[in-house]
């Protein structure tokens, strides 16, 4: 296939740099440069602030049930269009082909949820202490949004914040990722031909740290929406407090994974294995720390491990391959740096560990056991293939172990007795817990994180309310 060079989208229009600079974009399972894409300059930015702000003045006074329809309309072109984006994401993410096309559908069906969501926007009256005095809380939309999105799911990570902007009125410029850009530009460009007005909608790459100083402290901007590691998403956050904004941020995990002394051990395996190897483990919700009772430790090792053995890595283009090359040539080391530092203090590594040839940034999908606590991978988001099973001895050790991190994001638990699902649910302090199945990231329930996962739900209908402001309003006669 051929691979498109990208372009900034300001005002309706697809565009260079002002200065013609470009970034190159590499295929990950080669290395091969595949194609550029646009470098935004300061002017470009501006042009994209103004653009926006003239963006925010025609949406915000389309009704609800138009902007529905025009998302509508976006999710349908997504979907004719499938067939055409999806190996466009395989070549500059690496991810197989049939779940790339994944992607495209369920942003699509995202779409369609928001849509509807965009006519319920409703605020509320309220009793008055006084005959003849109205009393409303009216919902606006926040203004201009500015989203910072990354590289594992291109798609999926700007239609969450952009369908919950456009549904509320807002309008929205994303900065999308440099490494993966065409596909995200292919969403734009779905909007863009269903007849979303110019302005509301900007698309612009370039340096990130760049982009984001000038786009979050710019006053035209009235909320932020990022998603990425911990340490940038409290950069930004920190960045939006000085300046007022408003934010929501979606930042790293470090899954645990509980499989109680009872549980559906070979279940819990074969779901976990295809969770921990989907989109090479590059997942903010990727299951990493399993904490597995000691009565059946070792049958669970074995199946989970000969369940990840079983996975064929490859090429995302190549027929029943289910786990592609890492996104970028950072994650080899970093990989290899984790795992390295685990063993040396005296964990074991059960399967994989190394890199796969030497072309193409691929990497055996591996479980180490035993780990102690002080390895960098027990308490760092390892963002790739690997997998930790740890024994332990009871469900109290096992919630403990999942609540000393930091991080908050998703859990996963198989058990069987009501009152260890019951206390898991309780207890396990994450944003989002799957028990007994992998059932996260629906458009229509929540999707964020609690503590230094970050804050706000990008799913559901709290989703939506994350771009409004709620006002109040009242008149006397
Ligand atoms: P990174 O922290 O440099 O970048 C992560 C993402 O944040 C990228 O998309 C990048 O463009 C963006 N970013 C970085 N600095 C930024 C800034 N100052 N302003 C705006 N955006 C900025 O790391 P990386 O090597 O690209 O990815 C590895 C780490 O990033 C992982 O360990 C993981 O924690 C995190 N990550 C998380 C997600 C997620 O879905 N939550 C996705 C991708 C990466």
């Amino acid at each position: 296939m051929t691979y498109p060079d990208t372009q900034l989208f300001i005002d309706g229009t697809w565009r260079a740099a002002c200065d013609g600079a470009t970034i190159p974009v590499v295929d990950p399972a080669t290395e091969e440069v595949i194609g550029h894409v646009a470098h935004a300059r300061t002017a470009d930015l501006d042009d994209a602030l103004a653009a926006t702000l003239r963006g925010f003045d025609v949406w915000r006074k389309t009704s609800p049930f138009d902007r529905s329809k025009l998302m509508r309309r976006a999710a349908e072109i997504l979907r004719e269009r499938a067939d055409t984006i999806a190996p466009m994401m395989t070549r500059e993410q690496g991810k197989p082909l049939a779940q790339a096309r994944m992607e495209v559908m369920g942003a699509a069906d995202t779409i369609d949820w928001f849509a509807e969501e965009a006519r319920r926007t409703y605020g509320q009256i309220i009793p008055a202490r006084t005959v003849g005095v109205q009393q409303l809380a009216v919902r606006h939309p926040v203004g201009p949004v500015a989203a910072f999105t990354p590289w594992n799911f291109p798609i999926n990570q700007v239609v969450r914040k952009l369908c919950a902007a456009l549904a509320a009125g807002c309008s929205f410029i994303v900065k999308a990722p440099e490494e993966t850009p065409a596909s995200p530009a292919e969403l734009i460009r779905a909007f863009a031909d269903a007849g979303v007005p110019n302005g509301v909608l900007g698309l612009v790459y370039g340096v990130p740290a760049e982009i984001s100083e000038y786009l979050i402290k710019h006053p035209v901007i009235r909320k932020i929406s990022f998603t990425g590691s911990t340490p940038v998403g409290k950069l930004l956050a920190g960045m939006a407090g000085q300046h007022m904004k408003r934010a929501t941020m979606e930042l790293g995990g470090h899954a645990p994974v509980i499989v109680a002394g009872d549980a559906d051990w070979e279940k819990a395996a074969a779901q976990m294995a295809a969770s921990k190897t989907r989109n090479a483990g590059q997942v903010c919700v990727s299951p990493t720390r399993f904490l597995v009772d000691q009565k059946i430790s070792d049958k669970f090792l074995d199946a989970f491990s000969s369940g990840l053995q079983k996975i064929k890595v490859g090429n995302g283009f190549d027929e029943g391959v289910e786990m592609g090359p890492l996104a970028n040539e950072r994650r080899i080391p970093m990989m290899e740096e984790l795992i390295g530092d685990a063993v040396e203090k005296g964990a074991t590594l059960v399967t994989g560990g190394h890199r796969i040839g030497n072309k193409g940034w691929f990497f055996e999908p591996t479980v180490l056991a035993d780990v102690p606590l002080n390895a960098r991978i027990m308490n760092e988001e390892p963002f790739g293939p690997v997998a930790i099973v740890n024994r332990m001895a009871s469900l109290d050790d096992m919630i403990a172990e999942a609540n000393r991190l930091e991080f908050g994001l998703a859990a996963y638990a198989y058990a069987r007795s009501h009152e260890a699902v019951e206390r898991i649910g309780r207890e396990v302090e994450s944003g989002m817990i799957s028990i007994n199945h992998v059932g996260l990231a629906l458009p229509e329930t929540p999707f964020g994180g609690i503590k230094d996962s970050g804050y706000g739900t990008e799913g559901g209908s709290e989703a939506v309310m994350a771009y409004l402001d709620t006002r109040f309003v009242t008149a006397a006669h």
